[in-house]
């Protein structure tokens, strides 16, 4: 068994300005990535340029990163700053800045790499130091050292090969504050479904069900907030960070499953955020699973059976309308794929996997 998070976390109030000098350590000139506005409203912006400017370390801002970020991206900004001397990159935001952080990082350090090098397995996987600061509740990228990127080439989304895990992680609920409620739902239903995922798991081991029950439990305690029967309160903040972390300590380990890899296909035709699409298959997933397992994931989670948690997830998402051709593409992609079909803890054929697909 291995069990492998190289990321220091500090998961506290205020804990970017607090641990300015652990940021300083990484270099003298910083590359912060971003997405194109929340980082700039939430606080968590200000708080980085803040604790940068406190041990005079310079910096460039790059705030380019769009949602499901692409491999284009990753390049138009290694290529930006390749002759800047950048010591360090600084992700900034949901899974998409700090995913687009680390492929930047790789960029950075290797000045002859394109788009090939992203998925040798060959190549050199060293990359500059990543810091992480995460301001959805979601991914758990800042503790994982993968890096989903969009391939326009191929319609879909493609992790690179290599494992790139940030350095350092910097938690803090308060950059949930501002955030619209829709996006709390849609982040924290990833998080569900990678702590599901990674337990519903071929892959699975003791050290996977310790971080994920941990998150499942976590998870649990805001659940009435999702939806709408409680207000969010400072401390719920700081619980859906939490448990999105766990839950990538979780994949970190084990990797996802079917929902996520149904639904890369979709989300590229759909154009639709990330968790809304993995939620949709979520249900199916859970239903598609041994009976004891999936009943002991569902009561950690607060829910009492298959039936509450369906209806809490249709629930969540009743506006989601999804075409029978785009189920099937996303089908027959996955069906393709042997890695993805016995990735699940329990046998998967096209069967079954239909069975997921239509369970809605
Ligand atoms: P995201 O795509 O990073 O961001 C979604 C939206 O939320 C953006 O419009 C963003 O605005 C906004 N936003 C971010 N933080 C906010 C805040 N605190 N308040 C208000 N708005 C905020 O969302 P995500 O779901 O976190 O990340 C999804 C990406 O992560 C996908 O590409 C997915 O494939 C990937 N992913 C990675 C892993 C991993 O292990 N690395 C795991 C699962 C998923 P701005 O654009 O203005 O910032
Ligand atoms: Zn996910």
């Amino acid at each position: 068994m291995k069990f492998h998070i190289p990321v220091k976390v500090f998961d506290e109030n205020d804990c970017v300005r607090k641990h300015s000098a652990e940021i300083a350590s990484f270099g003298k000139k910083a590359l912060i990535v971003t997405g194109k506005n929340s980082a700039r409203v939430n606080g968590s912006l200000d708080d980085v340029i803040e604790a940068l400017k406190n041990e005079a370390v310079e910096y460039q801002l790059f705030s380019d990163v769009e949602e499901n970020p692409s491999v284009e991206t990753v390049f138009a900004a290694a290529n930006k700053y390749r002759s800047e001397d950048i010591d360090f990159v600084i992700g900034i935001g949901g899974g998409s800045p700090l995913d687009a952080a680390k492929a930047i990082a790789l960029a950075l350090k290797h000045p002859k790499a394109d788009l090939s090098y992203l998925y040798d397995k060959e190549k050199d996987p060293s990359a500059l130091p990543v810091i992480c600061v995460p301001t959805t509740c979601g991914t758990g990228s800042e503790v994982t050292g993968v890096s989903v990127l969009t391939r326009h080439d191929k319609k879909t989304k493609i992790s690179m090969v290599h494992k790139v895990f940030p350095d350092l992680a910097l938690v803090d609920g308060k950059y949930l504050d501002s955030a619209p409620q829709s996006l709390i739902v849609n982040t924290s239903v990833d998080a569900l479904a990678h702590l599901y995922e990674s337990v519903l798991n071929a892959k699975v081991n003791d050290y996977v069900r310790m971080t994920a029950y941990a998150g499942l439990k976590c998870w649990a305690k805001t659940k009435d907030v999702l939806n709408g029967k409680r207000k969010r309160s400072t401390e719920d903040n700081a619980l859906l960070m939490r448990s999105s972390l766990f839950a990538g300590m979780s994949i970190a380990q084990s990797g996802t499953s079917l929902p996520h890899a149904l639904s890369y296909a979709l989300t590229y035709d759909l154009k639709l955020p990330h968790g809304k699409v993995v939620g949709y298959f979520l249900p199916g997933f859970l239903a598609a699973a041994p009976a004891e397992q999936r009943d002991e994931l569902l009561k950690l989670s607060g829910f009492e059976d298959q039936k509450e948690f369906d209806s809490f997830i249709f629930g969540l998402f009743d506006d989601i309308n999804v075409q029978e051709t785009e189920l099937q593409r996303a089908g027959e992609l996955v069906s393709a794929n042997r890695a993805k079909m016995e990735s699940a803890s329990f046998y998967v054929d096209d069967k079954v996997l239909e069975s997921i697909l239509k369970y809605r």
